[in-house]
Protein backbone atom coordinates (compact mmCIF):
# COMPACT_ATOMS: atom_id res chain seq x y z
CA UNK A 1 0.00 0.00 0.00
CA UNK A 2 1.03 3.04 -0.56
CA UNK A 3 -1.62 5.36 -0.17
CA UNK A 4 -0.44 8.51 2.65
CA UNK A 5 -4.09 8.38 4.18
CA UNK A 6 -2.19 11.21 6.83
CA UNK A 7 -0.82 13.33 3.09
CA UNK A 8 -4.92 13.36 1.85
CA UNK A 9 -5.94 14.63 4.80
CA UNK A 10 -3.71 17.44 5.49
CA UNK A 11 -4.16 18.81 1.73
CA UNK A 12 -7.65 18.48 2.22
CA UNK A 13 -7.71 21.39 4.19
CA UNK A 14 -7.17 24.55 1.38
CA UNK A 15 -8.67 23.07 -1.40
CA UNK A 16 -12.16 24.21 -0.60
CA UNK A 17 -11.85 27.92 -1.44
CA UNK A 18 -10.11 27.58 -4.91
CA UNK A 19 -12.44 24.73 -5.67
CA UNK A 20 -15.49 27.54 -5.70
CA UNK A 21 -13.27 29.54 -7.87
CA UNK A 22 -12.22 26.81 -10.32
CA UNK A 23 -15.80 25.62 -10.58
CA UNK A 24 -17.35 28.92 -11.77
CA UNK A 25 -14.21 29.16 -14.69
CA UNK A 26 -15.74 26.11 -15.50
CA UNK A 27 -19.06 27.19 -15.74
CA UNK A 28 -17.89 30.17 -17.76
CA UNK A 29 -15.56 27.85 -19.81
CA UNK A 30 -18.77 25.74 -20.75
CA UNK A 31 -20.58 28.64 -21.74
CA UNK A 32 -17.97 29.76 -23.99
CA UNK A 33 -18.48 26.18 -25.41
CA UNK A 34 -21.74 26.67 -25.90
CA UNK A 35 -21.28 29.58 -28.25
CA UNK A 36 -18.81 27.82 -30.10
CA UNK A 37 -20.64 24.83 -31.22
CA UNK A 38 -23.62 27.08 -31.79
CA UNK A 39 -21.21 29.18 -34.12
CA UNK A 40 -19.86 26.32 -35.90
CA UNK A 41 -22.31 23.61 -35.66
CA UNK A 42 -20.40 21.35 -34.33
CA UNK A 43 -21.14 19.36 -30.75
CA UNK A 44 -19.59 17.24 -28.58
CA UNK A 45 -22.81 15.42 -28.41
CA UNK A 46 -23.54 14.82 -32.19
CA UNK A 47 -23.03 10.87 -32.89
CA UNK A 48 -20.72 12.09 -35.81
CA UNK A 49 -18.12 12.79 -33.49
CA UNK A 50 -18.59 10.33 -31.04
CA UNK A 51 -18.05 7.67 -34.24
CA UNK A 52 -14.96 9.86 -35.09
CA UNK A 53 -13.73 9.20 -31.04
CA UNK A 54 -13.96 5.46 -31.73
CA UNK A 55 -12.55 5.47 -35.34
CA UNK A 56 -9.34 6.92 -33.85
CA UNK A 57 -8.44 6.18 -30.73
CA UNK A 58 -10.92 2.75 -30.60
CA UNK A 59 -11.90 1.79 -26.68
CA UNK A 60 -8.38 2.57 -25.44
CA UNK A 61 -7.46 5.61 -23.08
CA UNK A 62 -6.11 8.38 -25.66
CA UNK A 63 -2.66 8.33 -23.42
CA UNK A 64 -1.41 5.36 -22.27
CA UNK A 65 -3.33 3.53 -24.99
CA UNK A 66 -4.60 0.79 -22.06
CA UNK A 67 -8.14 -0.75 -22.97
CA UNK A 68 -10.93 1.40 -20.84
CA UNK A 69 -12.88 0.11 -18.28
CA UNK A 70 -16.39 0.98 -17.11
CA UNK A 71 -15.66 2.85 -13.96
CA UNK A 72 -12.01 3.73 -14.72
CA UNK A 73 -12.43 5.66 -17.52
CA UNK A 74 -12.84 9.97 -17.71
CA UNK A 75 -14.25 12.50 -19.94
CA UNK A 76 -10.70 13.94 -20.81
CA UNK A 77 -10.40 17.90 -22.11
CA UNK A 78 -6.63 17.47 -23.72
CA UNK A 79 -6.81 21.08 -23.11
CA UNK A 80 -8.26 21.30 -19.55
CA UNK A 81 -10.67 23.42 -19.05
CA UNK A 82 -9.14 25.45 -16.14
CA UNK A 83 -7.38 29.04 -15.57
CA UNK A 84 -4.39 28.09 -16.83
CA UNK A 85 -5.10 26.13 -20.15
CA UNK A 86 -8.56 27.46 -21.13
CA UNK A 87 -9.50 24.42 -22.93
CA UNK A 88 -13.55 24.44 -24.52
CA UNK A 89 -15.93 21.70 -24.33
CA UNK A 90 -15.48 21.75 -28.74
CA UNK A 91 -14.64 18.40 -30.83
CA UNK A 92 -11.08 18.08 -30.92
CA UNK A 93 -10.70 18.76 -27.62
CA UNK A 94 -12.75 15.74 -25.55
CA UNK A 95 -12.15 12.37 -25.30
CA UNK A 96 -11.88 9.35 -23.15
CA UNK A 97 -8.98 8.66 -20.96
CA UNK A 98 -8.56 6.31 -17.75
CA UNK A 99 -8.93 7.78 -14.66
CA UNK A 100 -4.97 7.26 -13.94
CA UNK A 101 -3.84 9.36 -16.63
CA UNK A 102 -6.68 11.86 -16.19
CA UNK A 103 -5.35 12.41 -12.99
CA UNK A 104 -1.57 12.42 -13.74
CA UNK A 105 -2.43 14.61 -16.46
CA UNK A 106 -3.69 17.11 -13.85
CA UNK A 107 0.19 18.24 -12.89
CA UNK A 108 1.04 19.55 -16.07
CA UNK A 109 -3.04 21.36 -16.77
CA UNK A 110 -2.33 23.14 -13.41
CA UNK A 111 1.05 25.02 -14.21
CA UNK A 112 1.07 28.45 -15.12
CA UNK A 113 3.86 28.15 -17.65
CA UNK A 114 4.43 24.98 -19.67
CA UNK A 115 7.70 24.05 -20.42
CA UNK A 116 8.07 20.91 -22.29
CA UNK A 117 5.09 21.70 -25.30
CA UNK A 118 2.84 24.92 -25.94
CA UNK A 119 -0.22 22.63 -24.58
CA UNK A 120 -1.22 21.01 -21.15
CA UNK A 121 -2.07 17.46 -23.18
CA UNK A 122 0.97 17.55 -25.43
CA UNK A 123 3.31 18.56 -21.89
CA UNK A 124 1.60 15.56 -20.46
CA UNK A 125 3.02 13.59 -23.11
CA UNK A 126 5.95 14.98 -22.95
CA UNK A 127 7.52 13.56 -19.95
CA UNK A 128 9.91 11.10 -21.72
CA UNK A 129 12.98 11.56 -19.24
CA UNK A 130 15.24 13.19 -21.36
CA UNK A 131 14.32 16.95 -20.20
CA UNK A 132 13.13 16.59 -16.50
CA UNK A 133 14.94 15.80 -13.16
CA UNK A 134 14.93 12.40 -11.88
CA UNK A 135 12.42 13.34 -9.51
CA UNK A 136 9.40 14.17 -11.97
CA UNK A 137 6.38 12.58 -11.14
CA UNK A 138 5.16 12.55 -14.31
CA UNK A 139 8.40 10.77 -16.11
CA UNK A 140 8.25 8.33 -13.67
CA UNK A 141 4.06 7.57 -14.43
CA UNK A 142 5.33 7.07 -18.32
CA UNK A 143 8.41 4.62 -16.93
CA UNK A 144 5.89 2.69 -15.15
CA UNK A 145 4.06 1.68 -18.29
CA UNK A 146 7.03 2.06 -21.06
CA UNK A 147 10.11 0.81 -18.98
CA UNK A 148 12.32 0.34 -21.73
CA UNK A 149 13.63 4.21 -22.67
CA UNK A 150 13.56 4.00 -26.71
CA UNK A 151 10.01 2.29 -26.34
CA UNK A 152 9.00 4.85 -24.50
CA UNK A 153 9.98 8.08 -26.73
CA UNK A 154 8.74 5.87 -29.27
CA UNK A 155 5.15 5.22 -28.07
CA UNK A 156 4.96 9.18 -26.75
CA UNK A 157 5.86 10.53 -29.70
CA UNK A 158 3.26 8.39 -31.81
CA UNK A 159 0.34 8.96 -29.52
CA UNK A 160 1.30 13.19 -29.68
CA UNK A 161 1.28 12.49 -33.56
CA UNK A 162 -1.97 10.49 -33.76
CA UNK A 163 -3.50 13.47 -31.38
CA UNK A 164 -2.46 16.27 -33.66
CA UNK A 165 -3.82 14.73 -36.23
CA UNK A 166 -7.09 14.25 -35.05
CA UNK A 167 -7.01 17.74 -33.83
CA UNK A 168 -6.11 19.13 -37.13
CA UNK A 169 -9.67 17.80 -38.35
CA UNK A 170 -11.70 20.20 -35.55
CA UNK A 171 -9.13 23.20 -36.72
CA UNK A 172 -11.96 24.93 -36.92
CA UNK A 173 -13.36 24.49 -34.06
CA UNK A 174 -10.62 24.89 -32.18
CA UNK A 175 -8.86 27.63 -33.63
CA UNK A 176 -9.78 30.93 -31.47
CA UNK A 177 -8.70 34.37 -33.09
CA UNK A 178 -5.82 35.54 -30.76
CA UNK A 179 -7.39 38.52 -29.78
CA UNK A 180 -10.39 36.29 -28.97
CA UNK A 181 -7.99 33.87 -26.59
CA UNK A 182 -6.52 36.74 -25.03
CA UNK A 183 -9.74 38.25 -23.86
CA UNK A 184 -10.84 34.76 -22.94
CA UNK A 185 -7.46 34.22 -21.06
CA UNK A 186 -8.32 37.92 -19.50
CA UNK A 187 -12.07 37.16 -18.27
CA UNK A 188 -11.25 33.85 -17.10
CA UNK A 189 -8.49 34.97 -15.10
CA UNK A 190 -10.31 38.11 -13.47
CA UNK A 191 -13.45 35.94 -12.82
CA UNK A 192 -11.29 33.65 -10.79
CA UNK A 193 -9.35 36.80 -8.93
CA UNK A 194 -12.81 38.29 -7.80
CA UNK A 195 -14.24 34.71 -6.51
CA UNK A 196 -11.69 33.93 -4.40
CA UNK A 197 -11.95 37.77 -3.03
CA UNK A 198 -15.32 37.52 -2.62
CA UNK A 199 -15.00 34.18 -0.62
CA UNK A 200 -12.19 35.73 1.91
CA UNK A 201 -13.80 38.93 2.69
CA UNK A 202 -17.35 37.36 3.49
CA UNK A 203 -15.78 34.10 4.74
CA UNK A 204 -13.95 36.56 6.97
CA UNK A 205 -16.43 38.89 8.00
CA UNK A 206 -18.73 35.91 9.17
CA UNK A 207 -15.87 33.79 10.83
CA UNK A 208 -15.54 37.13 12.50
CA UNK A 209 -19.30 36.93 13.95
CA UNK A 210 -18.79 33.90 14.60
CA UNK A 211 -15.56 33.87 17.31
CA UNK A 212 -17.47 37.38 18.90
CA UNK A 213 -20.32 34.61 19.62
CA UNK A 214 -17.93 32.26 21.14
CA UNK A 215 -19.09 29.61 18.86
ZN1 LIG B 1 -4.43 6.14 -19.59
ZN1 LIG C 1 8.94 14.89 -16.55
Amino acid sequence: MDFDTSSYLRRSAGRAKSDVANKLVGMLLHEASRLRANATGLKVSDLAYGNAVVATFGTKCIYCERELERNRAAVEHLEGMNRFRVGLHVPGNVAVACVICNREKRRDDQLKDLVLADSGWKSFLSHDSRSCSVSCKSCAYWASIWPDQDKRVERLSAIIAKITKFRESYAGVLTLAPLVKQQMRREVERLYRECQDFASAHIGKIANLLQNSEI
